[in-house]
């Protein structure tokens, strides 16, 4: 049997409220909305800059690498037909609304308040791309699901062509970037 591998995710966030690096570029913000419990956020808040690498997040001073690195060598040596997946990909992205391109050192997050989609790896012929949603949905294209109490899943699944941005890929994203805009936060 394979070990889930939400389990790394939820000891992490019981064992300690102090935020320590983490692969899945979600964690933060999923990280900061479980401390924020029951109090509202308030998601119409102007976000904050950190002042070194003017990365933009919902709280001040949030535990973050502070890396600076570009889309260029995140894709440094790989084919003109991944890169031009991703650019496709991106396109496809700010279909839902406008976003911000954070590229760390081993993936490419896409904000709108909050990260909600992204880059997770290139490959020889194809990009994983990633999303988060407040819910579990299946889908045979899914490479990967992360679940991460109470609510949160993450999805990975591949982009080897650009038929792979289709309809349902796009329903996937739009619901999504509501998860980016705080949207879910907004009704409760
Ligand atoms: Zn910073």
């Amino acid at each position: 049997m394979m070990l889930d591998p939400c389990i790394t995710s939820i000891c992490y966030l019981r064992a300690s409220n102090k935020l320590t690096p983490n692969k899945s570029c979600f964690m933060l913000t999923i990280h900061q909305e479980g401390s924020a419990k029951k109090t509202t956020m308030d998601t119409k808040k102007p976000l904050w800059t950190c002042p070194k690498c003017k990365k933009k997040f919902v709280t001040r001073n949030l535990w973050h690498s502070c890396g600076r690195f570009t889309v260029a060598q995140f894709f440094a040596g790989k084919s003109l037909r991944v890169r031009k997946l991703y650019r496709e990909f991106v396109k496809f992205v700010r279909q839902c609304g406008p976003i911000i391109i954070d590229p760390a050192k081993t993936r490419i997050s896409f904000q709108a308040r909050v990260r909600f989609a992204g880059v997770a790896k290139a490959g020889k012929d194809s990009i994983t791309a990633g999303f988060w949603l407040k819910r579990r949905i299946h889908s045979p294209r899914f490479t990967k699901v992360e679940f991460i109490p109470p609510n949160n899943h993450v999805y990975q699944f591949l982009i080897t062509d650009t038929k792979d941005l289709d309809e349902e890929t796009l329903s996937w994203i739009k619901e999504a970037y509501e998860v980016g805009t705080q949207e879910h936060l907004r009704k409760v």
